[in-house]
């Protein structure tokens, strides 16, 4: 940023080298997730990128069409999809089973002619659930044949390989934040041949789908960061995955109560974990593991503040009791087995008082 701080845009000698850097940068990527450069889009957040591709599919396949997308998608498709079905598009949702994972079955008769987009994630961000891409992938090309299959892999890039050909997608959403880069800069995939409108009208910049000055340093940092992600990727997902069993086993032997909501099984991501504590509200443990420096959250970040239970906890069916008691814990490739230790005791230390409190609470209502 001191040195090299030039506009790509620019063509002078500054410009020109952040150009080159910005290209690198690209190339780097590319080489990462086995993809041509020119594939690649550099946006502000994976929330951006989704956008993106549902606004643009919308808009290129005209004024109507259906959309599927899961039962248990990001907000930022949720919403989007639903915006779109008020502009008169027909929107379904595609169910999933207790463990928040879609069942291709339940996909194939909805997939049609006039199907235009499919929206399906890689990994569930309150869950951790992985989907079944490839079987997706393998009904849409057969039954809609127009379809643009668009995956939000914001929870799984840098942590799972993500075989873009085996689930013949179309469009791939990134995000920097997930793997220990920046807030405020994400990535967009989209395969060679796939022409979005672009929302955004300006300076042409990423060949015109998304004008505004590249965030050079960020996209620096996201390269850095996918870097590492992708030269350790098995042993960070072993030492993380470590980490998740030493907590959820100590949490089972302090509270034996507990619902694990979500796969357990290869099913599932090792860094996040959603489990309920019947009796106890989310946001009454949240708060009081915060004054104790734990730091947990009920639903997604983005979403947690309303104060409606988790929509994807719904979808699946879970209980409202179980739903109202949900947290999600996550982990990264910093924490120790000794941390996790520590932080399932704080917890079953914590339930136990409110538990206690909650208890109170009640004999005096009786009496
Ligand atoms: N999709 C998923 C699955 C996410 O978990 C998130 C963020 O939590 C997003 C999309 C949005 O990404 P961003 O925060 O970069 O806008």
């Amino acid at each position: 940023m001191r040195e090299d701080y030039g506009n790509p845009s620019s063509i002078h000698g500054k410009g020109v080298a952040a150009f080159h850097a910005l290209s690198e940068a690209r190339a780097s990527l590319a080489r990462l997730l086995h993809v041509a450069a020119d594939e690649l889009y550099f946006t502000s957040c994976g929330t951006e990128s989704n956008n993106i591709v549902l606004h643009g599919a919308a808009r290129l396949a005209g004024k109507q069409g259906k959309i599927l997308i899961s039962a248990v998608e990001h907000p930022s498709v949720h919403e989007t999809a639903k915006r779109l079905a008020g502009l008169g598009y027909q929107l379904e949702l595609i169910p999933v089973s207790a463990e928040g994972v879609f069942d291709p079955d339940a996909l194939e008769p909805l997939l049609d002619e006039q199907t235009i987009l499919v929206s399906i994630m890689h990994v569930n961000n309150e869950t951790g659930a992985i989907q079944p891409l490839r079987q997706a992938g393998q009904l849409i090309r057969r039954l809609s044949p127009r379809a643009l299959f668009h995956v939000d892999a914001v929870q799984s890039f840098g942590r799972l390989p993500l075989p873009l050909a085996d689930w013949q997608a179309d469009a791939v959403t990134m995000s920097g934040h997930k793997i220990h880069a920046p807030k405020g800069i994400g990535l967009l995939w989209l395969r060679a041949g796939v022409n979005l409108p672009s929302l955004m009208q300006g300076g042409g910049q990423e060949r015109g789908l998304r004008s505004g000055t590249e965030n050079m340093s960020g996209i620096m940092a996201f390269v850095a960061a996918a870097e590492e992600c992708y030269s350790r990727m098995e042993l960070h997902g072993e030492a993380i995955a470590q980490v998740r069993d030493v907590f959820l086993s100590e949490l089972r032997r302090g509270l034996p109560q507990l619902l694990l909501n979500g796969p357990a099984d290869e099913h599932a991501v090792s860094h996040i974990l959603n489990i309920s504590l019947p009796g106890v509200r989310s946001e009454v443990l949240l708060h009081s593991l915060e004054m104790k420096g734990l730091y947990v959250s009920a639903g997604s970040a983005c979403t947690s503040r309303s104060t409606r239970g988790s929509r994807i906890l719904q979808a699946m069916g879970l209980p409202k009791e179980r739903v109202d008691a949900a947290i999600r814990c996550s982990f990264s490739r910093y924490n120790t087995p000794e941390e996790a230790v520590q932080a399932a005791g704080l917890i079953v230390e914590t339930v136990n008082e409110l538990s206690g409190l909650i208890n109170l609470g009640k004999r005096k209502g009786r009496k």
